[in-house]
């Protein structure tokens, strides 16, 4: 697990985000600066706890060691472009710059647990799915984990409120920026970071193979969830490109894997696309894939988006899909569409604005 590597993790000047290290890591820097380990601590709790804006702000730290890691070390900067708040709901979506001018979303939905975050895992996405407004401006760059964590600080700051839940399916696919989501992951769930217990937080991939395999070996515990979007293969080739090279059931060994290294229940996702995937034979079909896992599926009527001509199913045929899937034993609900009058969906947002700026 090296983000060393990848380039994406230094600025101009050749300095590298400091946010993104685990503490681990961020230990045996300081250790290496000639520094005594519980300055790391230190250091820790400024960035992830405190979410300090700058080095000067670190108040218990020598002069001499604010400049040092000055020079070795930048702090991730997100800046808010542009806020939307759902009058159906108390959704809230937040368009971010980053500071090489790039654009990504995030956004904060209300439970009754709590509040809830979803956030973005690259700029743009390279995975093709034909029903995804992400994909449609293509890829840019991989995110740093520091990024992703300031998309939580930031918004958190903002609005005043602990954050208690993470969900990665904004913008990207995070399996294909394995290294830094993982070094996100580990930081969201430290007890010094933001301490956000590994159950409440979901990572949900279009099913690449062998990092979900990986992943499961990385024993975090965190919930996976799997956008499936079809009942066989030939249907699933026709909306996400990705299932010409993983079938459908090589992803679900990879989720048994998951599951037997995690002790978690698989969670499901299920776009409801009119025409397409949602007869009674596909529910009977996807009922048999799942019957051997204790899962939930998410039904979601498609957000329907101006780049196709998708027509999400109707009440009534969503309504008969769920109840062949439970009366064969899947547990299946279907999403509330939150922050529907503010294109909250996946991509929406950030391509208006792309479209404006161009
Ligand atoms: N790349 C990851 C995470 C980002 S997308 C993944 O594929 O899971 C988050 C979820 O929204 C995925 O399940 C994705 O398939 C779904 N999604 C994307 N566009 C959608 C749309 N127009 N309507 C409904 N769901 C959509």
């Amino acid at each position: 697990m090296d983000i060393k590597s990848d380039k994406v993790n230094f600025d101009s000047e050749g300095k590298f985000s400091i946010l993104s290290f685990t503490k681990t890591e961020l230990e045996e820097e300081l250790l290496e600066l000639g520094e005594k380990k519980f300055r790391a601590g230190q250091v820790y709790e400024w960035l992830h706890q405190k979410n300090a804006q700058s080095f000067d702000d670190m108040s218990n730290l020598s002069l001499e060691l604010r400049e040092k890691l000055k020079e070795k070390y930048f702090i991730d900067q997100i800046v808010v472009l542009d806020k939307l708040e759902s009058k159906l709901d108390e959704t809230k979506k937040f368009i971010l710059k980053l500071d090489d001018g790039n654009i990504i979303e995030a956004v904060v939905m209300k439970y009754k647990y709590g509040n809830s975050i979803c956030i973005s895992s690259e700029v743009g996405c390279q995975m093709g799915c034909t029903f995804c407004a992400s994909t449609k401006q293509g890829y840019k760059r991989n995110l740093r984990a520091g990024e992703m964590l300031k998309e939580i600080y930031l918004i958190q700051d903002l609005i005043g409120e602990r954050i208690g839940n993470v969900v990665i399916m904004g913008i990207g696919e995070p399996l294909m920026n394995y290294d830094n989501v993982v070094h996100f992951l580990r930081n969201i769930i430290d007890p010094k970071g933001l301490n956000i217990g590994a159950r409440h937080v979901t990572l949900s991939t279009c099913g690449i193979v062998p990092r979900i395999r990986q992943l499961a070996e990385e024993k975090m515990q965190i919930n996976l969830a799997i956008s499936l979007h079809a009942s066989n293969d030939e249907t699933r080739k026709k909306l996400m490109p990705i299932a010409n090279k993983f079938s459908i059931s090589e992803v679900l060994d990879a989720c048994r894997y998951y599951c037997e290294l995690n002790n978690r229940r698989m969670n499901f996702e299920y776009a409801l696309i009119q025409g397409k995937n949602d007869t009674e034979k596909n529910a009977e079909e996807l009922a048999n894939l799942l019957k051997d896992f204790t899962c939930f599926v998410n039904l979601i009527p498609v957000n329907e988006i101006k780049e196709n001509d998708y027509k999400k199913t109707s009440k009534e045929g969503i309504k008969a899909f769920q109840e062949k899937l439970n009366e064969r034993g899947i547990d299946a609900t279907i999403r509330r569409e939150l922050g529907s009058d503010i294109e909250a969906a996946c991509g929406q947002l950030r391509n208006q604005y792309m479209e404006k700026e161009n």
